[in-house]
């Protein structure tokens, strides 16, 4: 039964929720009378941490120093080093070993549990939840908030009922009820868009080289400038390199999702439309190409050209594809290759060009640029500085990270932040 009030109510039982309730609960030791009680909508709290890295769930990134890990939030960054200089991965790390959870890092940097099964996190957090006396009421969707003139809040739920908060916490991550809620207690926002998304290339040859991974690879994402468009919105080229996957529509793996992650809104502006410069080289310099091209002719003089390729972790099916693209026979030897054919080699190489058009496909983008702005929050507590006793956290926030863990980061550190805040507000009163 849900009770008609609590002390604290958190809407939303996805990882930041659960954080903020367990840490409030955790910190104030018992000292809220009327309990901390979490909202979920659906019939199963954090879906998405269970569905999260694969089935593994990326917890985290082992980039320890809060100055290095807010490079790594397109929407966020440097605004984040206050939040996560007082909880960041290695808090992270020791607050899951702390509640029977190791974490396990991998040559990547990415951080998973120990059973390499999201489900271990699921249970960490549930167990932890209970332990603390935090009561948690599932398919109950929060619809409207009101400030009380006394202080406090009502909180309107989808199922017609209605209950009362001192402390409200929203953590409702990307869903568009959580934006509702915040907008009628006076908050603004920033117009969501996807974030995190694979490239599409229409009709593009490469595709039939799906499965094909190539690492490092540098991306140059070409924003020319269209008519209309805000000055805000970036235009200059932007770049990463990483590795990097040939889709059955395009491209995908991490750089490409970084690239994607940083040029969110310029691209969705621009229709998901722009010109990719790919350097399957990785960057390499072109006198250090042309010294393998002068090794292959000298050393394997005698060899096809598709049977040798310039150096060993070129794709021997991407090598084939650029020679065609470059309209060279692979049945030609090292030797007999001409210097024409070899300059056209290198700029396939270094310099190919594809028009992308649009974003993969529905249902793969992992994160949601946009939220309630962080200027209306104050990141020491994550009170909102337009409604006294509502606390915002998580992807609800105008923040995201890119893939490897940064996004549950911000969950953590976010929700943690609220719940001392609140354990604090209660010792205080
Ligand atoms: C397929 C996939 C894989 C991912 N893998 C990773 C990963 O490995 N590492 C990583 O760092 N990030 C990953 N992410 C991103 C990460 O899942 C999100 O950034 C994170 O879940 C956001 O947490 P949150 O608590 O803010 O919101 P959510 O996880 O979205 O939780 C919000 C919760 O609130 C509930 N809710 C919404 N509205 C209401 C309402 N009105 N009333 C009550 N409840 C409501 C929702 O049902 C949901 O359970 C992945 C995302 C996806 C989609």
């Amino acid at each position: 039964m849900l009770p008609s009030r609590a002390s604290v109510v958190v809407v939303g039982g996805g990882p930041a929720g659960f954080m903020a309730a367990i840490a409030a609960a955790e910190a104030a030791g018992g000292r809220f009378p009327g309990g901390v009680l979490l909202l979920e909508s659906t019939p199963e709290p954090l879906h998405k941490v269970l569905i999260s890295g694969g089935g593994r769930c990326n917890v985290t990134h082992a980039c320890w120093d809060p100055r290095v890990l807010v490079d790594h939030y397109p929407r966020g960054g440097k605004a984040l080093r206050g939040p996560f200089s007082r909880f960041a991965t290695g808090d992270t790390v020791a607050w899951f070993q702390a509640h029977g959870l190791q974490l396990v890092e991998e040559p990547d940097g990415r951080l998973f549990p120990r059973s390499n099964r999201s489900s271990s996190v699921v249970e960490t957090l549930r167990r932890a939840a209970i332990a603390a006396g935090v009561a948690v009421h599932t398919a109950q969707a929060g619809q409207t908030a009101q400030a009380l003139p006394g202080g406090g809040f009502r909180l309107r739920l989808r199922s017609g009922g209605e209950l009362e908060a001192e402390h409200l916490v929203l953590a409702t991550g990307s869903h568009p009820s959580g934006h509702r809620i915040a907008a009628s207690l006076g908050h603004g926002l920033v117009a969501p868009v996807p974030s995190l998304f694979t490239l599409t290339l229409a009709d593009h040859p490469l595709v039939d080289l799906a499965g094909v991974a190539m690492d490092p690879v540098q991306l140059e994402l070409l924003l020319t400038p269209l008519p209309g468009i805000a000055a805000s919105s970036a235009t200059k080229p932007q770049r990463q390199r990483g590795p990097v996957l040939i889709t059955h529509w395009g491209l995908s793996g991490p750089a490409t999702l970084r690239l994607t992650a940083f040029a969110a809104r310029a691209l969705r502006e621009r229709r998901y439309r722009a010109e990719l410069r790919v350097d399957w080289t990785g960057g390499r310099k072109p006198a250090e190409l042309e010294g393998w091209f002068a090794d292959a002719r000298r050393d394997q003089a005698r060899r096809q050209l598709g049977n040798w390729r310039p150096w060993p972790d070129l794709s021997r099916r991407l090598w084939l594809h650029l020679l065609a693209l470059g309209g060279v026979d692979a049945s030609l030897r090292w030797a007999d290759l001409p210097r024409r054919s070899e300059q056209a080699l290198v700029t396939a190489l270094r310099d190919s060009r594809y028009q992308i058009s649009g974003r993969g496909p529905f249902g793969e983008e992992f994160v949601t640029a946009g939220g309630i702005p962080l200027a209306e929050v104050n990141l020491a507590t994550m009170e909102s500085r337009v409604q006294p006793g509502l606390f915002l956290v998580g992807e609800l926030l105008d923040v995201d990270g890119v893939t490897g863990g940064f996004n549950f980061q911000h969950c953590w550190s976010s929700g943690w932040l609220a719940g001392q805040a609140l354990a604090a507000q209660r010792t205080c009163s």
